[in-house]
């Protein structure tokens, strides 16, 4: 970690309206270090160290701007990959308990156990896929608020994310600019899954001209028992 990628996160943080000890941006910078090392022997990221902060963590923080306040949420990242956005919203909210889901072992076991080694005692990794632990009863709506980043197309993530969240709950999708078309002609599954009507909140990176779009579908009824598809 640099000086100046910590002035980065501190100035993006506060860009984003967050606040943050520096005891929390320091795991996270030291998540980037772990991720800049792991990355030369096994590839984990394809985004170089010199954008980690602002395409990695502060994109990531955005998402906090939908997470609900209330203490002790149950998420799952789904698709996690090198942790993100789980180990970010893990960091500035500890008073969550994180699961990342990766159908990757190998990515998987980095983000969780990378995340312990910079003190970040509420995250845990489970290697599975998505579609499959939806109908495990210890996991099909379970979870106060699944996330995504960077998965699959709206429809297939839906349709994995929906079935995992308990009625009253929230799935949260970090999606870039061709989300509207992605969303075109999925109500009815939608509806399937017990999803509402969804919002998007579109939120600048700092120091970037990139918009994140940040897509929160309420969990408003039970999903259908034949979803999600194999
Ligand atoms: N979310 C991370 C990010 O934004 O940096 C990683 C994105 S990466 C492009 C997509 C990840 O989704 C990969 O790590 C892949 O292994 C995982 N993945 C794809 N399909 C999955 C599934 N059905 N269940 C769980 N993970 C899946």
């Amino acid at each position: 970690m640099t000086n100046d990628e910590r002035q980065e996160l501190n100035n993006g943080v506060a860009q984003l309206g967050l606040q943050a000890r520096a005891e929390q941006l320091d795991s996270l910078l030291r998540f980037l270090d772990l991720l800049e090392e792991t990355n030369r022997s096994f590839n984990l990221t394809r985004i170089p160290r010199a954008d980690f902060v602002k395409l990695h963590l502060l994109d990531s923080l955005a998402a906090l701007a939908a997470l609900p306040s209330d203490s002790g949420l149950s998420i799952i990242d789904i698709g996690t990959g090198a942790g993100f956005p789980g180990v970010p919203l893990a960091a500035l909210r500890p008073d969550t308990r994180m699961t990342l889901l990766d159908s990757t072992g190998k990515k998987v076991r980095f983000a969780a156990e990378a995340a312990a080694s910079c003190g970040l005692a509420n995250v845990s990794g489970l290697h599975a896929r998505a579609e499959k632990i939806a109908h495990d009863p210890q996991h099909r709506e379970r979870y106060d608020v699944v996330t995504s980043r960077a998965v699959a197309p709206y429809p297939a993530l839906i349709e994995w994310m929906l079935p995992l969240v308990k009625p009253g709950g929230v799935a949260i999708a970090l999606k870039g600019s061709g989300y509207e078309q992605e969303m075109e002609g999925s109500e009815g599954l939608l509806r399937a899954l017990g999803g509402g009507e969804p919002r998007v909140l579109a939120v600048r990176i700092p120091g970037s001209e990139i918009d994140r779009h940040i897509i929160s579908i309420p969990k408003v009824a039970r999903t259908e028992r034949k979803l999600p598809r194999a």
